[in-house]
């Protein structure tokens, strides 16, 4: 198997720092026209890579949008739809994706369903996008702060992985990413979750990506449209996902994608350790590992009622049941675990004694 081509749901992830696969992917189609779709910062720090390492390629145009989760909903689709008749995109047309998982989840979105689907890649350039959003064919966009509620399930025609541009992302921007690096391990690999839940986001490199992709990419190929095993890649993100919409809706300052699943996995580990046979050690050993990344979140209780109100809008739910899929142990979880509204309060507030005490 190529190291370096990951073969996906009818396309290849690929990682190359040098995008001459992407390059090659160009020249080897007839596009009728090409739009790259960017926010406003990789537009300044990403589209100068693509340029540098794609000379001679200047027929595109560019669409650019405002930076930020906020912005991830339906009347943005509508400004980037109105762009592409603008710039005369047709069926034969390719959308390029160059932006953080906000870009590839509405660029993929816009693209499946402009002209009933027009060809897209992605081009992740956030260490949360290479490792999670880029891959596996979910696009979509939120609603009323309920995350990612309307989409489709559209894969690219590649995805393109280049660690080169995370040159200029921030450092929180980095740690968010990692969130769903260890996430990976937890659910389905613990000797990759015990090598790389000390290290700093900043040593993350091209093969733990690499290495983090796989784990992901070898559960959506067997499962592509979430009936069942894909779930697990949705521990933490029940209660995580209500906590990045209610932060996104109140907070001056929001949550990042990876700080609240972070938050959420504890919740998580904590329902798991009291319904699904988690040992304490693991649930200690968790708690610390994302303690020593990520910063707390402090809430109160008077939030718990819109927390479990955008739970119940999750799509993991069955009827009025608040499903969850939870670790039995590191390295394996469990999906359709159906939790009671106490014992949910109970994890929420597990996390906030957890923090109150510093533990
Ligand atoms: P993001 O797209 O908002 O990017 C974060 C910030 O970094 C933005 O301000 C962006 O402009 C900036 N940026 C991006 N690349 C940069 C670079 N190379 N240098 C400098 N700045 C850069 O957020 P994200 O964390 O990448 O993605 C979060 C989104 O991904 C959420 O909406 C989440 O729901 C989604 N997601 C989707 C899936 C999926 O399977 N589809 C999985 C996980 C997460």
């Amino acid at each position: 198997m190529n190291p370096h081509k990951l073969p996906s749901i009818g396309y290849d992830v690929i990682f190359d720092d040098t995008l001459t696969e992407l390059h090659r992917f160009i020249q080897q189609h007839t596009y009728s026209k090409i739009l790259i779709l960017t926010d406003r910062n990789t537009c300044i720090h990403c589209l100068p890579v693509l340029q540098e390492a794609m000379p001679g390629f200047d027929g595109y145009d560019v669409i650019e949008v405002d930076p930020g989760e906020e912005n991830k909903n339906i009347d943005f689709c509508v400004g980037i739809w109105k762009m592409m008749l603008d710039f005369g995109a047709d069926r034969q047309s390719l959308l390029i994706n160059l932006g953080g998982g906000v870009i590839t989840d509405m660029g993929g979105f816009t693209a499946s369903t402009f002209k009933r689907g027009i060809d897209f890649v992605q081009v992740p350039t956030t260490l949360l996008s290479q490792v999670d959003a880029s891959v596996g064919g979910k696009t979509g966009v939120d609603m009323d702060h309920v995350k990612n509620i309307i989409g489709t399930f559209a894969q690219p025609k590649a995805v393109f992985i280049a660690s080169t541009f995370l040159r200029t992302l921030n450092q929180r921007q980095l740690v968010s990413g990692f969130a769903e690096i260890i996430k990976h391990g937890l659910i389905a690999d613990r000797s990759f979750y015990e090598a790389i839940k000390g290290l700093d986001a900043t040593a993350i490199s091209l093969e733990h990506i690499r290495h983090s992709v796989a784990i992901k990419n070898n559960v959506v190929t067997q499962d592509p449209l979430e009936k069942g095993l894909r779930k697990i890649l949705n521990f933490g993100h029940t209660i995580g996902h209500a906590l990045e919409g209610h932060s996104l809706a109140n907070d001056r300052n929001p949550l990042l994608h990876g700080e609240a699943i972070a938050a959420g996995m504890i919740c998580e580990a904590y329902l798991a350790h009291r319904l699904n046979g988690l040992s304490e050690d693991a649930l200690d050993d968790i708690i610390q590992t994302f303690r020593r990344h990520f910063p707390d979140y402090s809430y109160d209780r008077e939030i718990y009622e819109a927390l479990l109100a955008l739970m119940k809008n999750d799509k993991k739910n069955a009827g009025h049941r608040i499903g969850f899929s939870l670790l039995s142990t590191i390295g394996q979880c469990d999906i359709d675990v159906f939790v009671e509204e106490d014992v949910i309060v109970e994890s929420l507030d597990f996390y906030r004694n957890l923090i109150g005490s510093g533990r």
